[in-house]
């Protein structure tokens, strides 16, 4: 089987804009950040997969149900089809609350790795993108190429490469 690349996509702070110290449990919470809006289609016609990898603590936490998670879920994935005509090819959440007791929960690789086996996807051609450590830490546990979207002073884990934007990470992939 043909091995598939992939970018792997931290959601919040990335795809729509985090909200510092409030959880994303409603559509009004939702805001896509216009440069993942610009980039998914031209990653997608590059041939990339476009995976979502989401820690959502606040259902493990109880302030927020899966029923809401799961409708944000799908009313993100409806929207990147309208607005862009592109959407994710997976998506990836762990609602669990303690990175001990957890393979899945970010820092730790558990959802990376699923989906590593799951579209048989060409680890050494692939990235990782997120805005905080635990995205880095997580990325490199799998092997994948890191990428953190921010100021290099706000991140300890040494990611192969820090960006101001999604649209300068977009010009390494061309
Ligand atoms: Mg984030």
């Amino acid at each position: 089987m043909i091995k598939r690349k992939a970018i792997f996509f931290d959601r919040d702070g990335i795809v729509n804009y985090r909200i510092v110290g409030e959880y994303i449990n409603r559509e009004e919470n939702f805001h896509f950040t216009p440069d993942f809006l610009e980039i998914l289609p031209k990653i997608k016609k590059l041939g990339y997969l476009a995976i979502l990898v989401s820690n959502q603590k606040g259902v493990g936490k109880g302030l927020m149900t899966s029923e809401e998670l799961g409708k944000i879920n799908d009313f993100m994935l409806q929207k990147l089809l309208e607005l862009t005509g592109e959407s994710f090819d997976d998506v990836f959440y762990c609602t669990d609350v303690s990175v001990e007791n957890s393979f899945n929960l970010k820092p730790n690789p558990g959802m990376l790795l699923e989906a590593v086996e799951k579209w048989s996807i060409d680890i050494q051609n692939s990235w990782m993108v997120g805005d905080t450590d635990k995205d880095i830490i997580a990325g490199k546990r799998v092997g994948l190429k890191t990428v953190l979207i921010g100021l290099p002073e706000e991140n300890n884990a040494e990611p192969d490469y820090t960006f101001p934007s999604l649209i300068e990470f977009y010009k390494v992939l061309i």
